[in-house]
């Protein structure tokens, strides 16, 4: 049988992309990787390899990838690098049907480079595959860490939360162990899902649907790490519920909200935050905000508590515009004046006009 194969490779330049949790690969400083196959027929063959990666830092004993695989026909296996024989491992493929994909591998413990390749496991037809990410990291539990929360602002129990589609809607599988309860968050970190940016209320779904996936099998968490998800069009979904503990702020995740933008607002996709997302994010922060009293500036980036690239640049500069929106909330309901009421009639035999004037506000 003839068979013809032709291989373009194009590595992405990119800075750095961090995951939120273990460490980004990069190679030759590019943090994600395209290449198109066209291919008549298969065989054993090898249609991408990565070369050695730039040093890991810290030892890994797992390889997760993830991206878009229009084909089901690729595999892919990863080893580490620096062996004049590379002891290839297969990654288990996950990957849904509108072709989003996560791919894992399980080593020995080690430090080191890693090397990646895709091999011809039947392809059926041209396309390009697209890595979004590779990372290298010791697989482990959740971490959720530690800290004080700082003062907060008024509290509004009645605070009303914009509507959220549930997790219902994109049929979410229940959780692998029960969440423990973080009932009084004091901060928000936003998030790029550094993943599809959708364009469709289906196609969001779908892709929380997917982070899920990701979160649970891939990452071995017991649910999706992100309280929320914000798409470009302006929806919000619900992920891991309100006042649980969630999982995607490494060494922080006590206390914290974690909202995450469908796309990737990183060169070099630059993806683009727009108005309606925005404006979603704000009207879900201001709800954070009255109902814990979170202060608006610990509205923070994934990228301001670890050497991360996310939120991506494009989000990390809205940052400031969302912190002020926040500022600027509806005031929460008035303090009761019933004690200063008293205690002004007291001093001065009457209420003064002020105090209506603020009361009936
Ligand atoms: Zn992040």
């Amino acid at each position: 049988m003839n068979t013809k194969l032709s291989l373009t490779l194009l590595m992405i330049a990119v800075a750095a992309r961090a995951e939120d949790v273990g460490q980004p690969v990069t190679f030759a400083a590019r943090a994600s990787a395209s290449f198109s196959v066209t291919a008549f027929g298969a065989g054993p063959r090898a249609l991408f390899d990565s070369g050695d990666s730039d040093p890991v830092p810290e030892p890994w004993d797992t390889v997760l990838i993830q991206g878009f695989l229009p084909d089901p026909g690729v595999s892919f296996e990863a080893a580490r690098a620096g062996s004049a024989r590379p002891d290839w491992i297969p990654l288990e493929v996950h990957r849904f049907p509108n072709g989003r994909f996560w791919a894992r591998a399980r080593a020995a413990i080690g430090p080191g480079p890693l090397r990646l390749r895709a091999l011809d496991a039947g392809v059926s037809r041209d396309h390009a595959v697209d890595i979004y990410s590779v990372e290298a990291f010791v697989a482990g539990a959740e971490a959720p860490g530690a800290a004080v929360p700082p003062a907060r602002g008024p509290q509004n129990p009645d605070a009303k939360r914009p509507f959220v589609y549930p997790r219902s809607a994109w049929k979410a599988l229940p959780p692998t162990q029960p969440y423990i309860s973080d009932p009084m968050p004091w901060r928000i970190t936003l998030h790029h899902s550094d993943g599809r940016y959708t364009r469709t209320l289906q196609e969001s779904l779908d892709e929380v649907r997917f982070i899920q996936d990701f979160h649970i099998h891939g990452r071995g968490w017991i649910d999706i790490g992100y309280h929320f998800a914000v798409d470009p069009l302006g929806n919000i979904i619900e992920g891991r519920p309100e006042g649980t503990l969630g999982a995607h702020t490494l060494g922080n995740n006590v206390g914290n909200v974690g909202i995450v933008l469908l796309g990737d607002y990183h060169p070099p996709v630059n993806d683009l935050p727009t108005a309606p997302e925005l404006a979603a994010v704000t009207a879900l922060g201001r709800y954070l905000v009255a109902r814990y009293g979170i202060r608006p500036d610990e509205l923070k980036g994934h990228r301001d508590y670890m050497a991360t690239a996310c939120p991506g640049d494009r989000a990390y500069a809205k940052l400031p515009v969302l912190r002020r929106a926040l500022a600027a909330a509806p005031a929460p309901p008035a303090p009761d004046l019933t004690r200063a009421r008293r205690a002004a009639d007291a001093i001065f035999g009457f209420v003064p006009a002020s105090f209506d004037a603020r009361a009936s506000k």
